[in-house]
C-alpha cells in the first residue's frame, strides 16, 4: 500500500484537482490513499466562519455562502454531466453545517471548531472523489472518522493508536484505492475531532503505520525539501536526501514544510517519506529515510514569525526553582501555547511561545498574580541548524534587533524583533 497526501496547496482550485488526476495518472494509483486536505485556504476561511458565529452571528450565514461559492465555482469548472450529483452533496453539507449552527448551544470553542472545520476537509475530498470517479478511476470513499480515533482534546486531539490500526486494518482492503481525508478524526462519542493546523501530513503517516505502507509521498508546491524556506529567502537548495531525525529536528524547530507528528511513525516502522512536487512529479524531490543523515551538509534557515517572548521573573527577587517552573508550564499547557524556546537564569526565565489559539491575554494575566511579566509580541524565531559563522552573520545583518540567542553543538537561535 502506498499513501499519497495532498494539501491544500495542491487543490486551492479546478485547475489543482485536474493536476491531482494527472499525477495519479503518471504515478499510478493501485492500491493507494490518496489522502487530502480542504482546498485552498479554506481552513482559514473555516475558521473565520466559527469565529463569525461566536462573535458577530449576523455574518456567519453570509460567509458560510461565500464558502459555498468558491466550492460551486470549483465543482462548475469540474463536472459537466453528474453535476447535480455533486452540487447536492455540497447543499446537503451546508445544511447539515447549518443545522448544527441553528441547534448547538456549545460554548466550547474547540468543540464548535471542530465540527466545523472539519467540513473544508469533508467538501474538498467529496468534490475530488466524485471528479476521479467520472474519470473512470476504480476507487472508494472513506470517511476518515471512522478510523482516527481521538480523545476530546478538540483542536489539538491525541490519538488513540490501539483502536485506529483496529479500525484501519478493518476498513482498508487489500489492493483497493481510497480518497480519504487528512487533519479530522473523531472521539469516542463519534464527535469530530482535528488533530491540530497543517495535520494531515499526521493523517497520512497514521494511516502508513498502520497498514505498513511501502512509503509516503507528500505532493507540494516546492520540488522538495529546501535548506530554507522560499517565501523568506531567495537563494535555496534541495536537500535530497534526510534521515529521520533530521526530518524530525527540522519540523520541531518549524520548518513548517512537514508536520513535526508525522516522521516519528515512519520511523519506527522505516517507512520512507518522499517530499515531491506536484508539478513535476517525475522528479525525485526529497528522501526522507535511515540512511543518509543530510545531503547536502549545509546550513538550515527556519524562520517562525509572530512568535511571543515572555520573560518573567519573581515579585520578590527570590529565585525561579523548580516550583516555580512547573507551575509556569502547567499555565502554558492550560492556555494552549506552544513553546518554542526557553532559557533560564537565577531569577529571570524567558520563553518563546507560539500563541496558536489566542489565549495570550488569558495566560499573562495569570501569569501576573505571581511574576512580573514583560511581554513581547511579534518577535521572530529564527533557527539555523549545522550553522557557520557566515549563516549566523546573515541573521545577525538582517536589520533586527536581538532579544535572545542560545546556542548547541549543532544549532544556534535568535529571537528577533
Ligand atoms: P500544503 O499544501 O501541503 O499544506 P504547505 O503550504 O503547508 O503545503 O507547505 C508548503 C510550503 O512550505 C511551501 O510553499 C514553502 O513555502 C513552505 N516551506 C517552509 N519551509 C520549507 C522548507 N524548508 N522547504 C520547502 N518548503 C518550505
Ligand atoms: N486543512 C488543514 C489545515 O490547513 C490541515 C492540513 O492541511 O494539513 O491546517
Ligand atoms: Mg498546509
Amino acid at each position: 500500500m502506498r499513501i499519497f497526501k495532498f494539501g491544500g496547496a495542491s487543490v486551492k482550485d479546478a485547475d489543482g484537482v485536474k493536476n491531482l488526476y494527472k499525477v495519479l495518472s503518471q504515478t499510478g494509483y493501485k492500491d493507494t490513499i490518496i489522502l487530502v486536505s480542504a482546498m485552498g485556504k479554506m481552513t482559514n476561511s473555516f475558521e473565520e466562519l466559527v469565529n463569525f458565529y461566536f462573535n458577530d452571528n449576523s455574518k456567519t450565514l453570509i460567509h458560510l455562502k461565500s464558502i459555498k461559492n468558491f466550492h460551486q465555482n470549483i465543482i462548475n469548472s469540474l463536472f459537466d454531466k453528474n453535476k447535480e450529483s455533486v452540487t447536492l452533496s455540497l447543499k446537503n453539507n451546508l445544511y447539515e453545517l447549518e443545522k448544527f449552527f441553528n441547534e448547538s448551544n456549545s460554548k466550547n470553542y474547540s468543540f464548535v471548531y471542530d465540527q466545523v472545520v472539519s467540513y473544508g476537509e469533508i467538501l474538498s475530498t467529496t468534490i475530488i472523489f466524485s471528479y476521479l470517479k467520472i474519470k473512470g478511476l476504480d476507487i472508494s470513499f472513506l470517511d476518515a472518522r471512522k478510523c482516527i480515533k481521538t480523545d476530546n482534546y478538540y483542536r489539538d486531539s491525541n490519538l488513540d493508536w490501539d483502536l485506529t490500526v483496529k479500525k484501519i486494518k478493518k476498513q482498508i482492503k487489500k489492493g483497493r484505492s481510497y480518497v480519504t481525508q487528512g487533519f479530522i478524526g473523531s472521539d469516542n462519542k463519534g464527535n469530530t475531532t482535528t488533530l491540530g493546523r497543517e495535520g494531515s501530513d499526521y493523517s497520512a503517516s497514521i494511516f502508513a503505520y498502520s497498514l505498513d505502507a511501502k512509503d509516503v509521498t507528500i505532493w507540494k508546491d516546492v520540488p522538495g525539501v529546501l535548506n530554507a524556506d522560499p517565501r523568506f529567502f531567495s537563494d535555496t537548495t534541495l536537500l535530497t536526501n534526510i534521515s529521520y531525525s533530521e526530518a524530525i529536528e527540522l519540523a520541531f524547530y518549524g520548518a513548517s514544510v512537514i508536520h513535526p507528528k508525522t516522521l516519528q511513525p515512519l520511523q519506527r516502522k522505516d517507512i520512507p517519506l518522499y517530499v515531491k512536487s506536484f508539478l513535476n512529479p517525475n522528479m525525485n524531490g526529497t528522501t526522507v529515510s535511515r540512511e543518509i543523515k543530510i545531503k547536502p551538509m549545509i546550513p538550515c534557515f527556519i524562520i517562525k514569525p509572530n512568535q511571543t517572548l515572555l520573560k518573567l521573573s519573581s515579585l520578590d527577587f527570590s529565585f525561579i526553582v523548580e516550583k516555580n517552573i512547573s507551575e509556569i508550564f502547567e499555565l502554558l499547557h492550560k492556555f494552549q501555547m506552544k513553546v518554542d524556546m526557553i532559557q533560564n537564569s537565577a531569577i529571570s526565565f524567558s520563553v518563546c511561545v507560539n500563541n496558536k489559539y489566542g489565549r495570550l491575554r488569558d495566560l499573562v494575566k495569570q501569569l501576573n498574580t505571581k511574576f512580573k511579566v514583560e511581554v513581547n509580541e511579534n518577535v521572530d524565531l529564527h533557527t539555523v541548524r549545522h550553522f557557520d559563522q557566515k549563516a549566523i552573520d546573515k541573521i545577525k545583518n538582517n536589520g533586527k534587533k536581538i532579544l535572545l540567542e542560545q546556542r548547541t553543538n549543532q544549532v544556534v537561535q535568535f529571537v528577533t524583533i
